[in-house]
């Protein structure tokens, strides 16, 4: 069961995917104790929104992205790399497997800035160390990580995290770590076209124009520009049912269905 040093599979779960059922964890530790590599980056911008209900803060989206003021921010933080990663590791740990939490923060893994001064904390990645993640794996341990960075922004300020979307992470992860795949969990069968019919292969050209058309929207647009980004270093993306009972076994498995993006046609070698 050695793959210590081989190629990371880095997994986004979806908000709407988590907690629906134990299988996607089930799926996790049987692949660590398969030897796999694995990376997960989790969302979680409902239960974000709940939270910020339950403290009385009102939320807007401009774009698909939330409009991060610091009490809002104080709240991402608190949600996302405390409720939503700990329950994730929690129970990789408690099913056998072995699995350390950690956030974009930590290590100083994902460094960024704010992207556009009306979405507030809100931020754009600009550098990925992954050396925490290496130690993790090297170590047996599949990194969990939450969606924030470090702030590179005016080193007086006193705000010294952003809010960032966690297809992005996955992405610019996938693409620093130069993973075997980029896994997008969840909650509609993949990409699909103007009628809803799933898209099963795009190039990156063609998923720019679904984006261009407006046919991809909303929370598809961070995971298609993810993929694209990510394609600069890997091969294959795959944006997949994560409702589907042992989604990501089937996947690992060639059985995924979804959507593959991927570079090359014709020529693979
Ligand atoms: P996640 O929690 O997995 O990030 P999101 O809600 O952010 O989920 O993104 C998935 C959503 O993207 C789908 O539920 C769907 O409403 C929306 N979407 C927009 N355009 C498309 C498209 N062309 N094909 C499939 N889903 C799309
Ligand atoms: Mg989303």
């Amino acid at each position: 069961m050695d793959n210590k040093s081989g190629k990371v599979i880095v997994v986004k779960i979806g908000g709407a995917t988590l907690g629906s059922h134990d299988t996607i964890i089930e799926d996790i530790v049987y692949l660590q104790q398969q030897g796999k590599s694995l990376v997960i980056v989790h969302g979680g911008a409902k239960l974000v929104t709940e939270w910020l209900i339950k403290q009385g803060i009102s939320t807007r989206f401009i774009q698909g992205e939330r409009v991060t003021d610091e009490a809002t921010l104080k709240v991402v933080t608190s949600v996302l790399a405390g409720l939503v990663n700990k329950e994730i590791v929690a129970a990789i740990n408690s099913l056998g497997g072995q699995a350390v939490g950690i956030s974009g923060v930590d290590g100083a893994l994902i460094q960024g800035r704010i992207k556009d001064k009306e979405l507030g904390y809100v931020g754009t990645v600009v550098k990925v160390n992954i050396a925490p993640l290496k130690v993790l794996l090297q170590s047996g341990y599949i990194p969990v990580v939450a969606p924030l960075s470090l702030s590179l922004d005016k080193p007086d300020e006193p705000v010294r995290l952003l809010n960032i979307n966690g297809d992005t992470v996955a992405g610019e992860i996938a693409a620093a770590i130069v993973a075997e795949s980029l896994i997008f969990l969840t909650d509609v069968v993949g990409i699909c076209n103007h009628s809803g019919k799933l898209l099963p292969h795009l190039s990156p050209s063609e998923a720019e124009a679904l984006m261009a058309s407006g046919v991809v929207s909303e929370g598809m647009i961070p995971k298609v520009k993810a993929c694209l980004r990510a394609l600069s270093s890997i091969r294959t993306t795959r944006i997949i049912d994560g409702r589907k009972p042992h989604a990501l076994l089937r996947e690992i498995e060639g059985k995924g269905g979804g959507t593959t993006i991927i570079k090359k046609w014709g020529n693979e070698s």
